[in-house]
């Protein structure tokens, strides 16, 4: 056997995959099965137990799925992974695993709309509070640390301000807090940007967007980077007290640098029960073999698109970091040098009644709230996926009322560039 390391595409295609070894069947089945025969009551005691990987119910383990995970740890650099039935249920699922009530963690103020609601709302009714810092300002997540901090969460490439972070930095910080850097890496995908290597503790994925990559399957993953200390810090029971339901089992102790991923399967999905369907892991999967194709036309096409805008009179401002004159563009160049993505946002002239216009009046590009298909997406989100926060939230997540959203697809990118001077001539 060679020792060559496989390159991002050959992991995209084959990494955890390997013919059925039931029937040869090339491409991965989709094991459709609620439970599994054990082979014996021994073999049984031993699975409920912990002391042998194998599958029981679907809830907390299945073959498909199993693929899916063990594709994108490689493509992050992890040890492990865990799917779930959407990107919000993976998130509920960490802070699950990392907080007890009365916790705290720091999250950045640009990111995705959801999210923010989430942890703004929805967290509060299990006694975790998020405290806001804002990625411009990197002093600004220091200042919010407190002895309850348990974890800092960030995008690196944040949606809906197509902002690129600077995932070191805030590494440091994290690091000096002794607390986990989680990183959402949903708009750059393991193909432009490896949070793990920039110091990220766990990754977390919308696979709903560009990793399935067709608008098809909702999904949702976290990665363990196996890099985080959890004994020496002693604030993650969850890890590192003896577990009465397993025999009184110490987690960290009994799995080491992927015991995040199992207190997360074992404890979070056992109970919580957001697992995702061996189908749309399936459709995932697929998507998943193209994703390195996919993203650079994605690219591609988001950089003339931007260029195009940034000289359009209807324009106000165009925000996309692969332009040479954008704020994040140094940064960029550092986190994601192969391309910036293919979300960003512009500003109409006019306010919030020409970005409404706009939205109603193109035709290749469907007016929707979802990114990373191959199709274009439009989103004018004052008026849609931003309109629940207030006016200073809005602008802080960079969705101010002349803000549209564009997720640039993969045709052919003048009729995408047609279609957007089309809409702007209706302005
Ligand atoms: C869509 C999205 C989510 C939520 O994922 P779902 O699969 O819709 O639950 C989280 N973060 C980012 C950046 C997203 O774009």
């Amino acid at each position: 056997m060679s020792e060559r390391r496989p390159g991002f595409s050959t992991l995209a295609v084959h990494a955890g995959a390997a013919p059925d070894p039931a029937t040869g069947a090339r491409a991965t089945p989709i094991y459709q099965t609620t439970s599994y025969v054990f082979e014996d009551v021994d073999q049984a005691a031993a699975l409920f137990g912990l002391q042998a990987f194998g599958n029981i119910y679907t809830r907390i383990t299945n073959p498909t799925t199993a693929v899916l995970e063990s594709r994108v740890a490689a493509l992050e650099g992890g040890t492990a992974a865990l799917a779930y039935a959407s990107g919000h249920a993976a998130q509920f699922g960490i802070f699950h695993t990392l907080l007890t009530p009365g916790d705290e963690f720091i999250a950045s103020n640009k990111l995705y709309g959801g999210s923010i609601n989430q942890f703004n709302h929805s967290f509060k009714s299990f006694g975790w509070q998020v405290r806001w810092a804002d990625p411009d300002d990197i002093a600004s997540f220091e200042r919010a640390v407190t002895d309850r901090t348990r974890a800092v969460f960030v995008e690196s490439l944040a949606n809906p301000g197509g902002i690129v972070v600077d995932l070191e930095a805030i590494a440091a910080i994290a690091r000096k807090a002794g607390v986990p850097l989680i990183v959402d890496n949903t708009l750059a995908t393991p193909w432009l940007c490896r949070p793990i290597e920039h110091g990220a503790n766990i990754v977390v994925h919308s696979l709903t967007k560009f990793m399935g990559g067709h608008g098809n399957s909702m999904g949702g993953i976290l990665v363990d980077g196996g890099t985080f200390d959890w004994a020496a810090s002693g604030r993650y029971p969850m890890l590192t007290e003896p577990r009465p339901e397993y025999q009184g089992i110490v987690l960290n102790e009994t799995f080491g640098n992927f015991a995040f991923a199992i207190a997360a399967r074992v404890l979070g999905l056992r109970d919580l029960g957001a697992a995702i369907s061996p189908f749309n892991a399936f459709m995932i999967l697929t998507g998943i073999e193209t994703l390195p194709l996919r993203m650079e036309r994605h690219c591609a096409n988001a950089l003339a698109v931007a260029r195009h805008l940034k000289a359009h009179g209807k324009v106000e401002w165009v925000r996309y970091a692969g332009l040479d004159d954008d704020p994040c563009h140094a940064v960029q160049q550092k986190y994601l040098p192969k391309g910036a993505g293919a979300v960003f946002t512009f500003g109409v002239r006019g306010g919030y009644e020409a970005g409404v216009k706009l939205v109603s009046n193109v035709e290749l590009f469907s007016h929707l709230a979802n990114i990373g298909d191959t199709r274009s997406l439009i989103i004018h989100p004052a008026s849609t996926t931003h309109r629940q926060l207030t006016d200073e939230q809005k602008r802080a997540a960079g969705a101010g009322p002349e803000v549209v959203r564009l997720s640039v697809g993969i045709e052919d990118v003048d009729d995408i560039i047609a279609d957007l001077d089309r809409g702007l001539a209706q302005v």
